[in-house]
């Protein structure tokens, strides 16, 4: 029935083979204002030159499993202002694409792009536009803070936390915990670079804590490129109590109070605080009731939780919804 719907709103996804099996995420055929037929790519790998060239490649933040790493080398992709710094410090490499400020509109030949913060990692965005027929397409990516999306007609969205029959995709966040822990004393938290770094030291930093805060070299940098009033961040060889280091670099660490940042279920090496980047299913479920779509596509994490999710949407008959592993991969060679 999804499929159906999308042929009716007049918008084809794609999924394309690539030399190795299909590329990850998807692409978006679609109708601009003036008739002209436009191609988006989401989250995806660039296509090969023997591939149609498409109009864009919409970046939505800088996680490796969206794949900015391989598009930012392309001058077709569009990625926020902080994005592109973020993938430039990851890898050491200039973003080649455009750049926009979260919450500005832009245009992509005649067909005007807005976005929104999706509070998922610094930098993060979601991306709206509308095809011939008025048609509104929302592309979320990952997201932590669904209430400034808008409405649309189809919601291409993330299913991390997405299955309703896990127990793990149901959690509350721990951060009383955390802020308590890091008030007290000589402690390290494992946090990734990248996202969840920022965010440990944004919420001690709300909190009023003023203290030194020691990283590690990557994590500095990035934290201190992207975050404001990030206060007095410091490496590990200067003095703080509280330092924030990758998940695993915990274990060269020599602090016996050692945690995780994590609401994954499948990591046991530390202690976890519960604070994730991300919502759980039932905030998964609230942004489809707010964002009110005729049909939602799953469209990340690899797995099975897109197509959980979307038979839950079904079943409980908010709206029509397909996975994106549903969609038969096809070649894009040029005629
Ligand atoms: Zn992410």
């Amino acid at each position: 029935m999804g499929m159906e719907i999308l042929r009716r709103l007049g918008i084809t996804p794609r999924r394309v083979f690539s030399g190795r099996g299909v590329k990850p995420h998807l692409s978006l055929f679609f109708n601009d204002v003036d008739g002209i037929e436009r191609i988006f790519g989401i989250d995806t790998t660039p296509f090969s030159k023997k591939m149609v060239e498409p109009d864009s490649y919409l970046i939505t933040h800088a996680h490796s499993d969206h794949y900015g790493k391989y598009a930012m080398s392309s001058k077709l992709s569009v990625a926020s202002e902080e994005t592109a710094i973020a993938l430039d410090l990851l890898h050491g490499r200039e973003f080649k694409g455009a750049t926009f400020r979260v919450g500005e509109s832009f245009l992509i030949g005649e067909t005007e792009i807005s976005t929104f913060h999706t509070g998922h990692t610094i930098g993060s965005s979601a991306y709206l536009w509308e095809t011939e027929c008025g048609v509104r397409i929302l592309v979320t990516g990952d997201v932590k803070e669904y209430r400034v999306l808008p409405s649309c007609d189809l919601l291409v969205t993330e299913a991390n936390y997405g299955d309703p029959s896990d127990s793990t995709c149901y959690f509350e966040e721990n951060s009383k915990d955390f802020l308590e822990i890091a008030g007290g004393g000589e402690v390290v938290f494992g946090a990734y670079a990248f996202g969840k770094a920022q965010r440990a030291v944004k919420m001690l930093r709300n909190s009023g804590f003023e203290d030194p805060i020691g990283m590690s070299q990557k994590s500095l940098n990035l934290t201190r490129s992207l975050l404001k009033e990030s206060g007095n961040l410091v490496g590990l060889s200067d003095d703080a109590d509280v330092w924030i280091v990758p998940p695993h670099e915990l274990s060269g660490i020599e602090r016996s109070n050692r945690f995780v940042l994590t609401c994954r279920s499948d990591y046991h090496y530390y202690p976890a605080i519960h604070l994730s980047d991300h919502m759980d299913v039932r905030g998964l479920v609230a942004m489809v009731k707010h964002c009110q779509p005729e049909v939602t596509l799953l469209y990340h994490p690899r797995g099975d939780r897109p197509k959980k999710l979307a038979d839950h949407l079904l079943s409980e008959e908010l709206c029509a919804a397909i996975a994106a592993e549903e969609i038969p991969p096809t070649t894009l060679s040029k005629k």
